[in-house]
């Protein structure tokens, strides 16, 4: 059903994405460490997981909120450790690992439960097995980093610890590959430091893929392609409807479920955005949390006070003498985070829907 909520797991549910599906098998079999990019709902975890269904490697997914929420909001190997565990214990049986765990020391299997003895073995222990069991099956064994922007919270360095141990496994562990993607690209960054040269992954060869909005006539196949499955007549112009909420999927599933339950287009497209206002105030809130002027420096450049100099003016206007190299680094931060991007005649927001909504 391609009007569902939750990320798509199937390949008959997932539209379109051949070339993202391709890409990303060419990168893995490239790069030990595959990063994906893009902005939220846009896609990002249903084109993974639908990659990693669809193909014959061995996976696991880690996903960071999950294990931060249980974790009680600072992340322990331990419980890094133990949580693989878990994910093991749901995968081995389908993915046949049983009889391989079964054999290794500090892991115990009963039915088709798997404990791991943190006591006994370390995590970089763990992606040795891992790494071996993978081997012996001549296999690729792939985690699943998602919402790894929560990662940082692992160990008491901002997830350094982590990517030394990302470090490691590139560098020795052949058969053992990693997918990383969270919702917000900057964190993004700020958890794999790849432009400090202090950081544990500096150098190494990273992959990357983007996953970007449907262009205008995809998204409009896809809502039609929606409603017909369902067995809906479609009596608007769904033209319209793409040209106020454009590509970002997420946003046009929602319309399509809204108004499969309203019947009225336009009720649809009023709760579309009332859902997509809750999830920017969520944002905005982050934003605020690291500097006021972020939120600030968004609802001028919707206003169209889009160049360096004329939202410095704007700064000086309402009394904050901000400096030049400040303003700069908070124009790159909102950039990094997919929030805005740099065109020939400005900055712009990079969401339509949240254009609308901090222009209002
Ligand atoms: P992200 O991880 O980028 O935030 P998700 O994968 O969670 O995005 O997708 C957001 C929403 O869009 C979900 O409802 C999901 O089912 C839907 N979706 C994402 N990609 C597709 C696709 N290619 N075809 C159909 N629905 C999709
Ligand atoms: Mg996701």
């Amino acid at each position: 059903l391609l009007f569902s909520l939750t990320p798509k797991t199937k390949k008959e549910d997932l539209f379109d994405r051949e070339k993202e599906l391709k890409d990303l098998e060419k990168l893995l079999q490239t790069y030990p460490i595959v990063v994906i990019t893009g902005l939220r709902r846009v896609g990002k975890s249903s084109l993974v997981k639908v990659f990693l269904n669809e193909s014959d490697l061995l996976h696991i997914t880690v996903d960071g909120r999950r294990l931060y929420e249980t974790s009680g909001g600072n992340i322990s190997s331990h419980h890094l450790t133990r949580f693989l565990g878990e994910e093991l214990s749901r995968i081995s049986k389908s993915q046949k690992l049983l009889n391989v765990l079964k054999r290794v020391r500090g892991i115990t299997v009963s039915g088709t439960s798997i404990e791991l003895n943190p006591k006994e073995f370390s995590l970089s222990d763990l992606l040795e097995k891992l790494n071996e069991t993978a081997k012996r099956r001549k296999k690729k064994m792939v985690i699943f980093f998602d919402e790894a922007q929560y990662l940082r919270y692992y160990g008491s360095r901002g997830g350094s610890d982590l990517l030394a141990l990302l470090a490691y496994s590139y560098d020795n562990f052949e058969n053992v590959r990693f997918i990383i993607s969270g919702s917000e690209v900057g964190v993004l960054h700020d958890f794999l430091k790849l432009e400090d040269y202090s950081s544990p992954l500096h150098g190494r060869g990273i992959g990357f893929l983007t996953v970007r909005p449907f262009t205008f006539d995809q998204s409009v196949d896809f809502l039609m392609e929606g409603f017909r499955e369902v067995g809906e007549k479609v009596n608007f112009d769904v033209e319209e409807i793409v040209r106020e909420i454009d590509g970002i999927v997420g946003y046009l599933v929602l319309f399509g479920v809204k108004y499969l339950e309203k019947k009225n287009k336009d009720e649809a497209l009023k709760e579309v955005f009332h859902a997509v206002k809750a999830l920017f105030e969520k944002e905005m809130e982050e934003l605020r949390k690291r500097s006021e002027r972020y939120p600030f420096i968004l609802r001028q450049i919707s206003r169209g006070i889009n160049t360096w100099s004329a939202l410095k003016n704007i700064f000086r206007a309402k009394g904050d003498f901000i400096g030049d190299s400040r303003l700069y680094s908070l124009l790159e931060t909102l950039e990094k985070m997919s929030f805005i991007e740099k065109t020939q005649s400005g900055y712009r927001i990079v969401d339509p829907v949240f254009e609308k909504i901090l222009s209002e």
